[in-house]
């Protein structure tokens, strides 16, 4: 069902080798409530609970791919939820920082992914507008829910060279990459079209 799944992204425009490796291997179905286990190598969103969907595959493999991460790069990544897009980059051999705001889906993670063998560097839980200050900078930061606009702290928290993929926008999103050049400057660049939960901002 993964090599299915795999063509089929294939056939959507996915060509990243490395990402479509990653996605052939990590088994989907156990990121999700096993009601929908049957369903797990479609390409479709589901419920992981605390009202969030975990991403469709074509969405998780189109961010990867725009990310182009490489080993050894720092990642950060906003909205753990139910960890596969973490798995997938932690397969691409990243250092994978992560951040989830509700705390049943942090908890859940982060006793998921070392029963599955897979180790990002750091799992977080707290407000990811404000990105990792202590772990900055990054060479990737990819933000998985709905962005209204592009937090600043991100942006300040990215290397030279580096690049920020994120959704931005309140009922549909626009995939946003953002290429840093130097101190003050960012080459953007818009992807399409997409649909996401919204990142939302912590109350206290
Ligand atoms: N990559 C995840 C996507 C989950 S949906 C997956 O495929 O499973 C987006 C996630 O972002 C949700 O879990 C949501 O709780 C989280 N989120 C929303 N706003 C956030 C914020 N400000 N900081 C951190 N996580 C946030």
């Amino acid at each position: 069902m993964r090599n299915q799944l795999v063509t089929q992204l294939q056939s959507k425009g996915i060509s990243d080798t490395a990402v479509l490796e990653a996605i052939r291997q990590i088994p989907r179905h156990l990121f999700l409530n096993s009601s929908f286990e049957d369903f797990a190598y479609q390409d479709k969103a589901f419920p992981i609970g605390a009202g969030q969907t975990i991403s469709h595959p074509y969405t998780v493999a189109f961010q990867s791919q725009v990310l182009q991460v490489q080993k050894e790069h720092k990642v950060l990544e906003i909205g753990t939820g139910s960890g596969y897009q973490t798995a997938v980059l932690c397969k691409l051999g990243a250092k994978v920082y992560s951040v989830e705001r509700q705390n049943e889906l942090f908890k859940a993670t982060s006793l998921l992914l070392p029963k599955l063998g897979i180790r990002p560097k750091h799992l977080s839980f707290g407000d990811g507008y404000k990105g990792l200050p202590q772990h900055a900078p990054f060479d990737r930061i990819i933000v998985t829910a709905g962005a209204p606009s592009i937090p600043q702290a991100l942006m300040a928290q990215l290397k030279i060279g580096g690049r920020l993929v994120i959704p931005v926008g309140e009922k549909e999103q626009v995939m946003t990459l953002l290429i840093r050049k130097n101190e003050t400057q960012f080459e953007k660049h818009e992807l399409g079209e997409f649909k996401f939960v919204p990142l939302l901002e912590n109350k206290n």
